[in-house]
C-alpha cells in the first residue's frame, strides 16, 4: 500500500508544480526587457540589464563580438543604428537558463553619467522587440522561470529596501530560500498526509488498512500542527526585525512628549528618517538602535475633552498604541504620577513609566516616582541613553536570540494561519467523513502553496511584484 500512497503524493506534487511552471510557456515571443538596475542619478558606474530572447542580439549589435558566457569583456558600446560609440565599458553575457531571470541576459556596466545611461537606454529601444522593463519585471520573470519563489522574491525586495542591519540579515536569509525551505518541507508533508487520507478512502472496505493509514496521517499532521503553531507564536519577531519595533510616547498634554521625541531623534546619529505622520497629531521618527529599526511615535496628549479635533487625536493615539510593541507612559517628575486612562491601560501592550523633566527636580528624584523606570530630561539630555538602552532591551526580549528564519510579512501570516486552521479541522473533524478530512488537508497544502507561489497565484503576483523598483 505504501508505494500507492507515495505515488499519489508524487502525482499531487507534480500536478502542483506543473501548475506553477505553466506560466513560463511561450518564451520565444516574449518581449526583451531592459532597465537601469543600479541607482538613478550621477554615479561612477551604471549597470544596465537586458533580459529576454533578444538580449544576445543587443550584445551582438552594440558590443560585438559576443563575449563568452559569464566572462567579463571590455567593449566599445555602439548605437545599433548609427554605429556611433556611446561609451566604453564592461559587458557580460549569461545564456539562459543559467542567468538570474532564467532567460538570456546581457549586462552593460558603463560610466554612470546621466547622458551615458540615457544614450544606452535609447539605443536598446532600437533592438527588435526590446522595451523598458516594468517595476519588478526581472524578478517576476525569475519567479516564472522557477529561479526563485514568492517568499524569496519578497526577501529580495526587502534586501534592496533594507536600511538597518537587522533588516539586511532577515532579508538575506529569506532571499536565500531558508524560509521557503521550511514552508516547502511542510507542504510536502501535508501532501503525504493527503495521500495517506486518500489511501484510507480507497481502502475503506479493508477496515484495518484504512484505519492504519488514517492514524498515520493524523500522527504526522499532529506533529506538523505543533511546528506551525510554534512558528506562528513568534511574538511577531520577524515582522519586528523587518518593519521595526514600534514605541509610542503617551501621556497627558505638556508632559514633554514632543521634546523627548526630538531629543531622541537628535541624539541618535543613525536616524533613518524623521517625518511628520499623515495625521496632524501623530509624529514619527525612525531610529536605528544597534542595527534595529525602532519607530517612535509622539501622540496627542490624553485627557478628557469635549473638543472634537482633540477627541479625534486621542482616538488616533489609542489606535497607534494598539499596534505598538511598547508604550512609554510619561509622567512629569515634579508632579503627581498621572494615571493612564483605562481605555489605554486595557490595551495588551507592555507599558513602562518614564519620568520627564528630571532637570526640574532639585534633589533625589527617584523617590518622587518609584514606578518610573527611567528619569529623563529633554532639556539636559539626562537619562536619554538609559532610555534608549531600555527600549533596545525590550525590543531584544521580544525578538529573542533565536536566529532561525522568521515570518516577516502579514501575507505570510495569513496564508500560514489558513493552513493551520485547515490542519486543525483535519485533526479534530470526524473520521467517518474521510472525504471531508481529505479536503481539509488539501486546503492546508494549498494555503502553503499560495504562500510560496507553488500553486496558481495570479492574484497575489501583482501584489508581490508591484512593490519592486524598476530594474529589479
Ligand atoms: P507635549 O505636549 O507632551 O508634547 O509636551 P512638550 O514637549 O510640548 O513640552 C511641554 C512643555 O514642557 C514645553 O514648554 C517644554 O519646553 C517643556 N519641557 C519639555 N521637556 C522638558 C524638560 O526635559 N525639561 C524642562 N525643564 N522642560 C521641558
Amino acid at each position: 500500500m505504501w508505494s500507492a500512497v507515495a505515488g499519489a503524493a508524487d502525482k499531487a506534487y507534480a500536478m502542483a508544480m506543473s501548475n506553477a511552471s505553466s506560466n513560463s510557456q511561450g518564451q520565444a515571443d516574449r518581449a526583451t526587457i531592459f532597465a537601469l538596475s543600479s541607482g538613478a542619478g550621477r554615479a561612477g558606474v551604471a549597470v544596465i540589464r537586458v533580459s529576454g530572447p533578444n538580449a544576445r542580439t543587443a550584445l551582438e549589435q552594440m558590443a560585438a563580438p559576443l563575449p563568452a558566457a559569464r566572462e567579463v569583456a571590455f567593449r566599445r558600446i555602439r548605437h545599433p543604428r548609427t554605429d556611433v560609440v556611446l561609451d566604453r565599458g564592461v559587458v557580460f553575457w549569461f545564456a539562459g537558463p543559467r542567468s538570474e531571470t532564467g532567460e538570456d541576459v546581457a549586462e552593460f556596466q558603463v560610466h554612470g553619467g546621466r547622458a551615458v545611461v540615457r544614450a544606452i537606454l535609447d539605443a536598446l529601444a532600437y533592438i527588435p522587440n526590446c522595451r523598458l522593463a516594468e517595476a519588478g519585471e526581472f524578478a517576476r520573470r525569475a519567479f516564472e522561470n522557477g529561479k526563485l519563489d514568492l517568499v524569496q522574491a519578497e526577501g529580495l525586495a526587502d534586501l534592496v529596501d533594507a536600511e538597518t542591519e537587522a533588516q539586511r540579515r532577515v532579508a538575506l536569509i529569506q532571499s536565500g530560500g531558508q524560509l521557503s525551505q521550511i514552508y516547502d518541507g511542510w507542504r510536502t508533508r501535508l501532501i503525504e498526509c493527503a495521500a495517506l487520507t486518500e489511501a484510507a478512502i480507497d481502502f475503506s472496505d479493508e477496515g484495518d488498512v484504512a484505519a492504519d493509514a488514517m492514524v498515520q496521517a493524523r500522527d504526522r499532521a499532529g506533529l506538523l500542527a505543533v511546528e506551525m503553531a510554534a512558528h506562528l507564536a513568534d511574538q511577531r519577531r520577524g515582522e519586528i526585525l523587518r518593519d521595526g519595533f514600534r514605541v509610542v510616547l503617551a501621556g497627558p498634554p505638556n508632559v514633554g512628549k514632543s521634546s523627548l521625541l526630538n531629543a531622541l531623534a537628535q541624539r541618535d546619529a543613525a536616524i533613518v528618517s524623521a517625518f511628520a505622520g499623515t495625521t496632524r497629531d501623530v509624529i514619527t521618527v525612525d531610529l536605528d538602535l544597534a542595527g534595529l529599526r525602532v519607530i517612535v511615535s509622539d501622540t496627542a496628549g490624553l485627557r478628557d475633552t469635549a473638543e472634537p479635533i482633540e477627541q479625534e487625536g486621542i482616538r488616533r493615539t489609542q489606535a497607534e498604541a494598539r499596534r505598538a510593541d511598547l508604550i512609554l507612559w510619561l509622567t512629569e517628575a515634579g508632579l503627581q504620577l498621572s494615571t493612564m486612562p483605562s481605555d489605554l491601560a486595557d490595551i495588551e501592550v507592555e507599558v513602562v513609566t518614564i519620568a520627564t523633566k528630571a532637570d526640574l527636580l532639585p534633589v533625589d528624584m527617584s523617590s518622587s516616582h518609584p514606578s518610573a523606570q527611567v528619569f529623563v530630561s529633554a532639556a539636559t539630555g539626562q537619562g536619554l541613553s538609559d532610555l534608549t538602552t531600555l527600549i533596545l532591551e525590550k525590543a531584544q526580549q521580544r525578538i529573542g536570540a533565536d536566529e532561525s528564519p522568521a515570518l516577516t510579512r502579514v501575507r505570510h501570516r495569513q496564508h500560514l494561519e489558513q493552513s493551520a486552521a485547515a490542519l486543525h479541522d483535519f485533526l479534530t473533524g470526524g473520521l467517518d467523513a474521510a472525504e471531508l478530512r481529505a479536503e481539509d488537508v488539501r486546503r492546508a497544502a494549498f494555503a502553503l502553496g499560495r504562500l510560496t507561489g507553488r500553486v496558481d497565484v495570479e492574484d497575489v503576483l501583482d501584489q508581490v511584484f508591484g512593490r519592486f523598483c524598476i530594474g529589479k
